[in-house]
């Protein structure tokens, strides 16, 4: 059984975009759960020579601000079961929000490795959002862009001993 990778952050942080870079057109699993299959979508990932199910958290973009709480812990709660590793994905550019804070708050509770992913990070676009993401205190943030490819040999020496 391949290991599971959960990708987690905020809406417009750019998880779907990296899911789609790992993943590629190789989705193949799809969760029956009713309720949960609108939220999360999983495929089989390649990482250089990592292979991994990668599960993309989506669907808080519509949640109301008393739903969502709930909703992102629930969603969290179930994407995080048997999971190998999470990525915590921050949008370097726009520098740290409350919610990412609240994502790293609630990561910190789980027992699961995470890795501090900070997109956006195309040519130097990220250096102060990257530094400041040394506060959520998940270590060294791996700086990428997952809309250019940037980045991704870091997040696979970040991600390789997890998975
Ligand atoms: P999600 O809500 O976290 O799934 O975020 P999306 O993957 O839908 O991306 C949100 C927006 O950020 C989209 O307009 C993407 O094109 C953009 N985006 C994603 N990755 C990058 C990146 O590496 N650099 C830049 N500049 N934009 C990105
Ligand atoms: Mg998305």
């Amino acid at each position: 059984k391949k290991p599971k990778v959960v990708i987690i952050g905020r809406p417009n942080v750019g998880k779907s975009t990296l899911f789609n870079r790992l993943v590629g057109k190789r989705i193949a699993l799809v969760d029956d759960t009713p309720g949960v299959t609108r939220d999360r979508r999983e495929g089989e990932a390649k990482l250089f020579d990592l292979d991994f199910i990668a599960v993309d958290t989506a669907g808080l973009e519509d949640a109301g601000p008393e739903t969502l709480s709930g909703r992102m812990r629930a969603q969290t709660e179930a994407a995080l079961e048997d999971a190998s590793a999470a990525l915590l994905v921050i949008d370097s550019r726009a520098g740290l929000t409350p919610m990412d804070r609240h994502f790293a708050d609630w990561l910190r509770t789980a027992k699961v490795p995470v890795v501090l992913v900070a997109n956006k990070a195309e040519g130097r676009s990220g250096d102060a959002g990257i530094l400041e993401a040394y506060e959520l205190g998940f270590g060294e943030p791996v700086g990428i862009s997952a809309e250019h490819g940037e980045g991704l040999a870091d997040l696979f020496e970040a991600l390789a001993p997890h998975v």
